[in-house]
């Protein structure tokens, strides 16, 4: 199946590859996943994920175009109408944050937007790089972040970095993969570039180590099996009873006890 920059986040073209993205969201609700893929459901947009949008469009000098698409970055009322929502404001300072760093440029010097596909335990994958440099052995992702230092929660791991909260070591255990299958090398360093949503922005490059790598990939060929089977129809998906979709179709058959609550 052709893939490319416009088809990449269609449907179609998700029914046939996993990406990451859809198996974060296998792993948080099989019955969601599989209504979105059918069509049956739309997950809201959230304002994080506009927000790094938006970031990014700067990445792949596509800023102009973003905005022109996406009229709720600007105030329409008042005093400010027409000006960029205050909170877009501190996106821009975000971005010149990183662009006034060296380091952080030359961390993001490279090819933007590459996208490749590949096989992985058993089912076609998609990835798509923010920026590919093969040349001096690396790739990198640009992530918005609230806070680069902050504790975040997981539910199997507890406490933890943004980094495994969000999944980023999954993201880039299979981009790694994948792209040395398309090279037909040893694996590239991974550099995760991260921006914060804090005033004044913190910045930092991460990399995630080969043998962090190995033990994810490990844990997605665990996983594999089992969705393969549901996204093929094979195996009924599971609700997770929680999530937005899940909390829209449910009906009450059972009385809880509160110790069942927080799992
Ligand atoms: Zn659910």
């Amino acid at each position: 199946m052709e893939i490319n920059k416009d088809n990449y986040y269609s449907k179609e073209i998700d029914r046939h590859y996993f990406s990451v993205s859809q198996y974060k969201s296998f792993l948080k609700c099989e019955a969601a996943t599989m209504a979105k893929l059918n069509r049956d459901y739309e997950e809201p947009k959230s304002d994080a994920l506009l927000f790094g949008s938006y970031v990014h469009s700067w990445l792949d000098d596509t800023q102009d175009q973003f905005k022109e698409e996406n009229p709720i970055l600007f105030s329409t009322r008042g005093a400010t109408k027409g000006q960029m929502k205050a909170e877009y404001k501190l996106a821009d300072e975000m971005i010149k944050v990183l662009k006034l760093d060296p380091f952080v440029m030359m961390a993001l010097q490279g090819e933007k937007e590459i996208i490749m596909t590949g096989d992985l335990f058993g089912a076609p994958w998609k990835i798509r790089m923010d920026v590919y440099n093969p040349r001096n052995g690396r790739f990198a992702d640009l992530k918005t972040v609230k806070g680069i230092y902050e504790k975040y929660w997981r539910e199997d791991i507890g406490y933890c970095s943004f980094v495994e909260a969000y999944g980023y070591i999954t993201q880039m255990a299979v981009y790694t993969e994948i792209e040395s299958q398309n090279r037909g090398g040893d694996w590239l360093e991974n550099f995760i570039v991260a921006v914060s949503k804090q005033d004044p922005p913190d910045k930092a490059v991460i990399t995630v180590d080969h043998t962090s790598l190995n033990i994810e990939l490990e844990d997605v060929q665990k996983n594999m099996e089992r969705f393969i089977a549901v996204k093929s129809g094979v195996e009924k998906p599971d609700s997770c009873g929680t999530c937005h979709y899940c909390r829209r179709n449910k009906m009450l058959n059972t009385v809880l006890d509160y110790r069942e609550l927080i799992g």
